[in-house]
């Protein structure tokens, strides 16, 4: 298997060993089709971690994969409450590091240890900091790790324990990514970069399969997903078109987008009917996960959440706390970012059973995405 890079802008490829992070055009990188399976009877046999799906990873053989695995993956599916038992709560919280950014950081570390990589650079709001360091620790690479420096406490302790070198940067996320990004070029290091390296991708979109083999070869109705970057959104998206593919499937779930009310760019845009979102200002939100007021790979996203028939929405700010209570009293206990998750749905329940007298029998899975412990 040969893996080459495919410039979402001019179509120009590029092999993963040249070390880009976007194309020369400035196009953003995707992983271009390669030929994947699902051995069932292989895949049945193997542990309940994302490896199992190794046919659809993009290794040429699992040694490196496996010196850097922390058994990440096969979270466990379990309905909402006794009286829900159509809405499922996957519980990507329960991760090596405590949130659904391990399944792309260990792709990616076990790619960038493949090709001889030494030193990296990330740039994360925090759980994805944490995860890219305790690979690269595990991985014996060294780690840069840019976060703004209003980021939780408890992630930046966990950054410095994993061994990172930790940069907290005063002001937005943007110029978090812009502190990384000119280090990453005036060092020339490997950027490692969840939002712009493509394998990240391709660790996220283990999520889809999951869901599926977990729901017994069946697919949800709807996928409640929170959007930041799209690590999630854009996984999911392209796990369930692999299903599809190779006829495993014969639909992929309608996409609920659910942004933060202070920090909702891609929200804007689905509503005016536009192919891409401008910045917006963050104007504030407990929800710090997914605070992304330039989304990178904001057309790819709109195009994912208009292509399963989906929508996307806002959680309300003032609902976020009490969300996580509740979350916590059925026995969740996740992170502001998550619980903004929750209030989305709650939302999007309320209003969809206006017009919907048959929502009870509609089949929804959520993230829980990452921990309470993580934060205050
Ligand atoms: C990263 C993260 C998100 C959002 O993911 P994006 O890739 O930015 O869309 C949501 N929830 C939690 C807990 C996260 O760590
Ligand atoms: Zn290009």
């Amino acid at each position: 298997m040969s893996i080459q890079f495919i410039c979402a802008e001019c179509g120009g490829k590029h092999a993963p060993e040249n070390l880009l992070w976007r194309c020369p055009c400035g196009g953003l990188l995707n992983v271009d089709e390669y030929t994947i399976s699902f051995p069932m009877d292989e895949i049945k046999k193997r542990s309940a971690t994302m490896g199992r799906y190794l046919e659809a990873l993009p290794f040429q053989n699992s040694s490196v994969f496996e010196q850097v695995t922390l058994g990440e993956g096969y979270t466990p599916m379990v309905p909402l409450d006794s009286n829900s038992p159509n809405i499922m709560m996957k519980m990507d919280y329960m991760m090596p590091t405590l949130s659904f950014k391990d399944r792309g950081a260990a792709v990616l570390i076990a790619k960038a240890k493949e090709l001889g990589v030494t030193n990296i650079i990330a740039d994360s709001s925090g759980n994805a900091g944490t995860s890219i360091a305790a690979y690269a620790s595990r991985a014996g690479i060294s780690c840069d790790i840019y976060v703004p420096a209003s980021t939780s406490p408890k992630k930046l302790k966990q950054i410095k324990a994993h061994g990172a070198n930790l940069h907290e940067i005063p002001g937005s996320r943007e110029d978090t990514a812009a502190a990384a990004m000119e280090a990453v070029e005036k060092k020339q290091v490997f950027y490692a970069s969840h939002v712009y390296n493509p394998y990240f991708y391709q660790g996220t979109k283990t999520y889809a399969f999951e869901i599926w083999e977990q729901l017994n070869g069946e697919v949800p109705d709807t996928i409640v997903i929170p959007v930041g970057n799209g690590t999630l959104l854009l996984g999911a998206y392209y796990g369930f078109r692999e299903l599809l593919k190779c006829g495993n499937i014969s639909k992929i779930p309608r996409f609920v987008a659910v942004q933060a009310e202070g920090c909702a760019p891609l929200v804007q845009a689905f509503e005016r009917g536009e192919k891409d979102a401008e910045p917006v200002v963050n104007t504030g939100t407990a929800a710090e996960g997914i605070a992304i007021a330039a989304p990178a790979r904001h057309r790819q996203i709109l195009q994912a959440i208009r292509d399963t028939d989906g929508i996307i929405i806002t959680a309300p700010e003032e609902k976020i706390e009490q969300a996580r209570e509740e979350l916590a009293k059925k026995g969740f206990y996740v992170e502001p970012t998550t619980a903004a998750t929750y209030a989305g749905f709650q939302k999007y329940r309320s209003q969809y059973k206006q017009g919907n007298p048959d929502h009870g029998d509609e089949k929804i899975v959520i993230p829980l995405c990452g921990a309470g412990i993580k934060a205050n």
